[in-house]
């Protein structure tokens, strides 16, 4: 690829060079000499035009011939075959035969001419790459035309050449061993080169295939391209390449330059990472991708109309190269650094050879192949490179990696102590609940104690209500719901009721006598003498107030009730109610009424009729039972 610069640069020389002159040829001695390079000044050349085309050296003029004018056998471009000729003398006493070598294989016509010793007649030998490989008896990596001189001789060679690039001839003329000698040299260089080239791309291959790095498959493709770029300006790939395919011969050299320029561009976008840094160093090689792939593919499709551009734009490819590789350097990119190296070197021994070429610089095995050298040391640096960039990313990558894991871990252990601190929690929260519980338990039960003894309570409390205080029997308020209540029923079932009304007699003085806490004996033991014979389930005995009583008896009539009260009457008279150890007697007045209480009627009547009787009960000397009378 770097021979595209090279042309530019021997365009840019060609222009500057002398004008074509017309002078006396020097003979080219070759006895005695295993092998002569013909220079510049022992050639002259005649490019045909359009207009001048000319068949076979016959038609050629014998004067007017150009000098090259340049330091090497370099006259550019043409788009028509250019002429060039030479002398060779035999100044020994013995016949010679000899080889012309041309060791510039992409030329696409060479047509060799030189006259019979014996007969005169014009001996034309064709080659070039347009010439079937079967048609030429060429079988080597630079042109090679044979030739005999007789003792003494002196001719004229003629070759007829053309090339789609600067028609370039490089010739030496060989003694056959010699030539022979220097080929198998020639290919132990070449098989060293090649083989080191071919063993970078098996290796990274290789690699590639293993490590699914794709890295080393921009490396691979890109060696491979350089394998073939090198095949085509060594004569290699003429010879061991492109076999018998016509378009490769013809075409393989361009494809060649091409598809490495893009694979160039495609190593160094990954290999540099300008994705990474972005900007106008990835647009830069953008483009380069894309007009190399574009101009392989113009090729492939049978034109090679680019090829005149192409030369320009090899020269900004590699410019633009080492310009974005130089900036990313400066950047701090490491890799730009052993790109730089490689490719400016490479650009430094390609631009040697091209000096050769042009004759600034003497010939010499570094100087012609300069350029493979140049690619075989840069394959090597990058590989190295590349190796150290995929080691670097590797420790970038394990750093980052025990970074993380220690991140990993750091978390994982808060999230044990999380989970810790939470189990603790959960625990604690287990306990607090039982706690808890075991304490709402014990309340309820607390509680339950409670409500039962409050019960309790109440129901003493309710008992209390309705009970006298002093001589335990139902309270006057107990008497009155009771009465009022047996009244409703006994209008209602018809059933008769009796009251019957007790009244201690003369208990003011019984009092007065003995003194009040006595008088709350004598009505206790009063009260309890009532309870006694009054003793049915439904019947109910009552302090009515002061030292009286009422007995309520459902269901019973004024003359049953009459006999009970008779009966309580007679048990209190009983009585045996000890004072200071004498008896003190007690009597009572009792007041009775029974009788079917009429519907609506209220408890005045009932009370108002006892109280009538047991006031008559007083009336009537008192310790006795009164009935009240059906009309009072
Ligand atoms: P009578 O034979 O006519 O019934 O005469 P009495 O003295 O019993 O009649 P009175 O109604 O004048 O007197 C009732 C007395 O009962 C007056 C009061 O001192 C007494 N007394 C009323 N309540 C109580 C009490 O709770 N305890 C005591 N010890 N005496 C009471
Ligand atoms: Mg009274
Ligand atoms: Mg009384």
């Amino acid at each position: 690829m770097i021979f595209r610069l090279g042309c530019l640069l021997l365009l840019a020389l060609q222009m500057c060079r002398v004008g074509y002159a017309s002078e006396s040829l020097p003979l080219v001695q070759l006895a005695d000499q295993e092998q002569v390079r013909l220079v510049p000044d022992m050639v002259r050349f005649w490019p045909e035009s359009k207009q001048d085309p000319i068949a076979s050296p016959l038609g050629l003029p014998e004067s007017g011939w150009h000098s090259i004018g340049r330091s090497s056998i370099n006259v550019g471009k043409h788009d028509y075959p250019v002429w060039f000729r030479f002398e060779v003398a035999n100044d020994s006493a013995h016949a010679i035969t000899r080889l012309l070598e041309i060791r510039w294989i992409n030329l696409k016509l060479v047509e060799f001419y030189s006259q019979d010793s014996h007969t005169g007649a014009m001996i034309k030998l064709e080659a070039g790459l347009l010439n079937p490989k079967s048609a030429s008896s060429n079988n080597n990596t630079s042109w090679v035309f044979p030739f005999a001189l007789q003792a003494g001789e002196t001719k004229h060679i003629y070759l007829r050449v053309a090339s789609r690039f600067n028609v370039f001839l490089p010739m030496y003329v060989w003694e056959e061993d010699a030539f022979s000698e220097a080929q198998w040299q020639r290919y132990v260089w070449y098989g060293l080169a090649f083989g080191v080239l071919a063993a970078m791309l098996l290796y990274n291959l290789s690699l590639y295939v293993f490590t699914r790095d794709n890295s080393y498959l921009f490396y691979s493709v890109y060696a491979f391209s350089v394998i073939l770029y090198e095949g085509g300006l060594t004569g290699v790939g003429d010879h061991l390449f492109w076999g018998h395919n016509q378009w490769f011969r013809v075409n393989g050299f361009a494809l060649s330059i091409y598809v490495s320029f893009f694979a160039a561009a495609l190593f160094m976008r990954n290999f540099l990472q300008l994705k990474r840094w972005g900007g106008w160093v990835l647009h830069l090689n953008t483009f380069f991708v894309v007009y190399w792939l574009f101009s392989a593919f113009v090729l492939l499709f049978g034109t090679d109309f680019m090829v005149t551009i192409n030369e320009l734009f090899a020269l900004l490819s590699c410019i633009a190269a080492l310009a974005t590789s130089i900036w990313l350097w400066i950047k701090g990119n490491v890799s730009a650094r052993y790109f730089t190296i490689a490719w400016g070197g490479l650009i430094a021994l390609t631009i040697a050879a091209v000096l050769m070429m042009e004759g600034v610089l003497p010939y010499s095995m570094l100087t012609e192949n300069g350029q493979l050298i140049g690619f075989v040391l840069e394959m090597l640096l990058l590989s190295l490179a590349l190796a150290e960039r995929i080691n670097r990313e590797r420790a970038e990558r394990e750093l980052a990696q025990s970074k993380a894991l220690n991140m990993q871990m750091l978390m994982n252990s808060e999230r044990e102590e999380k989970l810790k601190a939470q189990e603790a929690m959960l625990l604690m929260q287990q306990e607090t609940n039982e706690a808890l519980e075991a304490r709402v338990a014990q309340r309820t039960q607390e509680l339950e104690r409670t409500m039962t003894n409050l019960e309790i309570a109440n129901r003493e409390l309710a008992k209390l209500s309705v009970t006298d205080p002093l001589t335990k029997v139902h309270n006057r308020r107990y008497f009155d719901e009771t009465l009022a209540r047996e009244i409703e029923r006994s209008s209602r079932t018809g059933q008769a009721l009796s009251l019957i009304l007790v009244d201690i007699d003369h208990f003011k003085q019984f009092n007065d006598l003995y003194g009040h806490l006595v008088g709350d004996d004598c009505l206790r033991l009063v009260a309890a003498t009532l309870k006694e014979v009054a003793s049915r389930s439904t019947d109910l005995v009552a302090r009515y107030g002061g030292e009286e009583f009422a007995i309520v008896l459902p269901d019973t009539k004024q003359a049953e009730a009459y006999l009970v009260a008779e009966r309580v009457r007679s048990k209190i008279n009983q009585l045996n109610f000890i004072y200071k150890g004498k008896r003190i007697p007690i009597s009572a007045s009792l007041g009775v009424v029974g009788r079917v209480i009429a519907s609506g009627e209220g408890g005045e009547a009932i009370i108002g009729a006892a109280d009538k009787a047991l006031y008559e009960a007083k009336n009537q000397g008192r310790n006795c039972s009164v009935e009240a009378s059906a009309a009072g």
